[in-house]
């Protein structure tokens, strides 16, 4: 495991947003949850359709074991 992911394993921060929908914080960024089995959550980046971004994360219970694409927003 190399130390990036640690940092963002240990950065990972889970909130409600004002509506009451629960979002993953990660490196900077905001995902929504998109769908769940079992312990393992899909989230897709907050910006998803209003920009397109494709950078998803997975959580299994509240870890994130993987990221996926890259943000195209700062
Ligand atoms: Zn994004």
């Amino acid at each position: 495991m190399c130390r990036l992911e640690m940092t963002i394993m240990k950065s990972a921060r889970f909130v409600l947003s004002c509506r009451g929908n629960p979002m993953v914080h990660v490196g900077g960024f905001n995902f929504i949850r998109e769908r769940s089995r079992g312990l393992r959550t899909r989230w897709v980046c907050g910006r998803k359709r209003r920009l397109q971004c494709v950078a998803t994360v997975t959580t299994i219970e509240d870890k994130v074991v993987k990221m996926y694409g890259y943000h195209n927003h700062s």
